[in-house]
């Protein structure tokens, strides 16, 4: 049975002056990593200091590079089915992981260091949640 999120379109996300900006980059179905203003070292999720540096600053950047698989779990949901939390990994930026469901897959096919790609996936209010497929 193929995988699957069991976000809706009734999911709320709390937005904050740290997280916004993701979320906004999110509804234009872009990844948005937050850099240090000083150094460059990319920070997510957006810390108030950069652990390099010390900086407090950050700046967004797109990212478009590519995407890693570096873990993941397999939960069976209370109503049937299958869905697998991920961390992946942006390895274009300082090798930051993001944390989403892989979607489309069967659960034999996950491999750990498989390229993914990011899908958007529409929840409340016109916000969208990352979501990670084959590439
Ligand atoms: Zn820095």
């Amino acid at each position: 049975m193929s995988l699957k999120t069991y976000w809706t379109t009734q999911t709320e996300i709390a937005l904050n002056s740290w997280t916004s900006e993701f979320w906004q980059s999110g509804r234009d179905n872009q990844l948005a990593i937050a850099c240090c203003t000083s150094c460059g070292l990319h920070r997510l999720p957006p810390l108030p200091y950069c652990k390099s540096c010390l900086c407090k600053e950050i700046e967004w950047r797109s990212y478009e590079g590519e995407l890693t698989l570096y873990s993941f779990t397999l939960c069976a949901h209370p109503e049937g089915g299958q869905y697998a939390p991920a961390l992946v990994e942006a390895g274009g930026a300082d090798n930051v992981r993001l944390i989403g469901n892989l979607i489309d897959m069967n659960p034999e096919d996950i491999q750990i260091g498989m390229k993914l790609t990011i899908e958007w996936l529409p929840i409340a209010n016109g916000y969208k949640y990352p979501a990670f497929k084959k590439a």
